[in-house]
């Protein structure tokens, strides 16, 4: 934009400010400030922007001289709505340099709620039971499925959660189908009360409580791993934390994994404090939302328990961030920005000067690494809670105890759980996948059934009738004969799913409740509540379940866990597959024996003297960590090194190619910095676009941003291509 020049004498100083808009844009705009306007760092205004209206925040950098006065435009209007504090905007900035991502994307997850129109008053609910004779389409399916599981909701939000337009609900209202009411107010949040007295702890307990007690007192930052083996009474000592934060009268923020899945959670909560904390996820209706984002603003939501959007809400005076269960991959974001929500809740913390604390019976090497460097305090839980016995590991060898023909549980497991079923207690079946088979090849050609969109198989559904791929979601009905040579009824399942365990369970085991746990049969909160008191009242003999089952339940009744393919996670050579192998399959075998009875673990594997089942059949996890960071340091590998990864992708692989190579060309080049690649990603085609990858890895004391942005600025992305940036990448697909 050409500067023109303006005489001296005539220049009037105009006030200006910046405001960072929710945008994907690199800086703030420049705005002029009306007479009557007085706006501050942190307020939400309204500007104009092309021809419409816009909502964005004052924010603090120096405004852009270069733009002469007479080009800017006015500030509409401040409006009545908490401003952003201080360590929120340095929270939103410190992100955005670090993922690289632009500034006001970062913003918007912190002024989502803000911008979102006024909540609707009037919400749908399913009419039950239905009237007759009304034709149920698909998308009116999907609409009462959604309702089936969730609180009225609006027109909009109902529209967006089943994915329909607002004609179809409209005509499922005047069909008689759905009725709409009136949507109270939800309640203001009670104050949780920290003196109700929780359970007597022990002796490591009550020491590991007050040093949390005390660093929360201290309302410094610092940063404590909490780790303690599964049923130790880790959450009864970080609660007591939260505890004191409510005492010291600031705010406390707990991170969970999943927090569809902490009914349980939620419970002891309740229990410990006489009150329910505020829920924070991607899932509350607007309202909720609405209620929940001013009452956090206003300091009216002493405890908030949520997902990793929580740490963009608007606390005024933050006490303590607990993050349990810190070693989840669930806790890094990967589309949108890209972060882990463990670490910016470190930095978070760090800018409210509060403590943090990371809670896990198996820890991240990462965290295992800021311990040893003496940059984390730890605090250690050695045993079970009232005497209850770590659960017996063994490994199962398949080669020598094979299952049946087309069968996946071998004769030891069954025995196991015959007998464990005879006892009257409970058995659970853990397999990381969903679906029937994992793949289906027709019998006479040998085809396989492939994604069209993507490098991947399609996975059967046999309840649905259908095959669908896991990465795009494309389903197609099950073919009745081979789509490429046209054979009838040659199409076989290949592998097993949680679907195909419970159809051989059920045949094994025919008088035992069974029982599965996967996020496609267990919809939202209501299911796994759901579940988790079946499970607890003992009407649920046999649990089969993916990862979901491993989450931090606490049944007492469980004594048997079996692992149908213990070596499933190990495949692929991900960085982290061995570490993640060992938590994933260490915190599911922790569900086991958590009471009176002791627990017992069956492994089913082909390499039984795999470090990895070496370590969970030995319990000693520290070994094994041990043994990992000896064989990243030398190789600067995370965490004693820093990685950065470039996800290139573009609409033809000739594109993909072309543009991967030009990054290749120009890659940083110096002592102490590498670059792998380019390479084509794992999952080369994904929703129909080719994917290359290159991976940056530096040593730990060269920062990668300043690498990373000088080498984008060098290559031109040409139009359909893309380059995504992925700073401590979690997943190399
Ligand atoms: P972790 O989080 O380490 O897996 P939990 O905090 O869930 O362990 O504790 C396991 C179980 O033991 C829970 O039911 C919890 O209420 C109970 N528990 C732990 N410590 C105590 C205690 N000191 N007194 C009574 N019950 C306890
Ligand atoms: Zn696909």
């Amino acid at each position: 934009m050409p500067i023109e020049p303006q005489p001296d004498a005539q220049r009037k100083t105009t006030r200006r400010v910046s405001v960072l808009l929710p945008l994907p844009l690199e800086r703030a705009f420049d705005y002029s400030v009306p007479a009557d306007l007085d706006p501050r760092p942190g307020d939400v205004v309204v500007v104009p922007l092309n021809r419409r209206e816009e909502v964005g925040v004052v924010w603090d950098c120096e405004p852009d001289s270069t733009v002469p006065d007479r080009k800017l435009k006015p500030i509409s209007a401040i409006l009545d709505t908490p401003p952003m504090g201080d360590t929120l905007r340095q929270f939103v900035d410190w992100v955005a340099a670090y993922t690289l991502s632009p500034p006001g994307d970062v913003m918007s997850m912190a002024l989502r709620v803000v911008r979102q129109p006024t909540a609707p008053a009037t919400g749908w609910r399913r009419v039950t039971p239905p009237p007759d004779g009304v034709r149920l389409t698909l998308a009116r399916q999907r609409v009462l499925d959604v309702l089936a599981r969730s609180e009225p909701r609006s027109t909009a939000e109902l529209g967006r959660l089943a994915d329909v337009g607002a004609a179809v609900i409209r005509g499922m209202g005047d069909a008689g189908l759905l009725s709409s009411e009136i949507l109270p107010e939800p309640p203001p949040f009670a104050a949780p009360d920290p003196d109700i007295a929780g359970p007597t702890l022990s002796e490591a307990q009550e020491a590991a409580a007050a040093t949390l007690r005390q660093a929360v007192a201290d309302r410094r930052f610092a940063v404590t791993l909490l780790d303690g083996v599964t049923g130790s009474g880790k959450t009864e000592v970080y609660l007591e934390a939260v505890a004191e934060c409510l005492r010291q009268g600031r705010q406390a923020l707990i991170l969970l994994p999943e927090i569809a899945l902490s009914s349980q959670w939620l419970t002891r909560f309740q229990r410990r404090f006489g009150v329910a904390p505020a829920i924070w996820h991607s899932d509350l209706a607007s309202r909720v939302r609405r209620v929940t984002w001013r009452a956090v603003a206003e300091g009216g939501a002493p405890v908030v328990v949520g997902a990793r959007s929580a740490l963009f809400l608007p606390f005024p005076d933050l006490g303590l961030v607990v993050v349990d269960e810190e070693h989840e991959t669930a806790f890094k974001q990967e589309d949108g920005v890209v972060y882990h929500a463990r670490d910016m809740a470190v930095v978070r913390a760090r800018l409210c000067q509060a403590p943090a604390v990371l809670v896990s019976a198996t820890p991240s090497l990462e965290s295992v690494a800021n311990v040893e460097a003496g940059r984390y305090g730890r605090v250690h839980l050695p045993v079970r809670h009232g005497g209850a016995t770590m659960p017996r590991v063994e490994a199962l060898d398949l080669r020598d105890a094979p299952p049946d023909r087309g069968r996946f549980l071998a004769p030891p497991l069954i025995t196991a759980i015959t007998e464990t079923l005879a006892r009257g207690e409970q058995a659970m079946l853990f397999l990381n996948r969903r679906g029937y088979a994992p793949l289906t090849l027709c019998r006479r050609c040998g085809h396989r059934m492939q994604c069209p969109n993507c490098t991947a198989w399609l996975v059967e559904h046999r309840a649905r009738r259908e095959l669908q791929c896991h990465h795009c979601g494309h389903a197609i009905p099950i073919p009745t004969e081979c789509p490429a040579c046209e054979a009838p009824n040659s199409l076989t399942p290949v592998g097993p799913g949680v679907e195909r365990i419970t159809e051989e369970a059920a045949a094994l085991f025919p008088a035992a409740r069974l029982l599965v746990m996967a996020s496609d049969t267990m919809p939202g909160p209501h299911a796994a509540a759901e579940a988790a008191r079946a499970i607890e009242a003992r009407e649920v003999d046999l649990i089969i379940g993916t990862q979901i089952v491993a989450k931090g339940w606490h049944f007492p009744y469980l004594t048997l866990v079996g692992v149908v393919d213990a070596d499933l996670g190990l495949a692929g050579g991900d960085l982290r597959a061995s570490e993640r192998t060992v938590q994933l399959l260490h915190q599911v075998a922790g569900r086991a024996g958590r009471a009176d009875a002791p627990g017992r673990v069956l492994l089913q594997t082909f390499s039984p003297e795999h470090p990895v089942m070496q370590a969970l059949v030995e319990g000693d996890l520290d070994a094994f960590m041990a043994s990992e960071a000896a064989q990243r340091k030398p190789g600067n590998w995370p965490p004693y090194g820093r990685l950065a990864a470039l996800i290139v992708s573009a609409d033809t692989a000739q594109a993909a190619d072309e543009l991967a190579r030009d990054l290749g060309r120009v890659a940083p080049y110096a002592d102490g910095v590498m670059v792998l690649g380019p390479a084509p990603a794992p999952l080369s085609i994904l929703r129909g676009r080719h994917r290359r990858r290159l991976l940056l890895k530096t040593r730990r004391d060269i920062a990668v941003q300043p690498l990373l942005r000088d080498w984008l600025a060098k290559v031109p992305v040409p139009r359909g291509g893309r380059v995504d940036v992925d700073v401590d990448p979690a997943s190399f697909l």
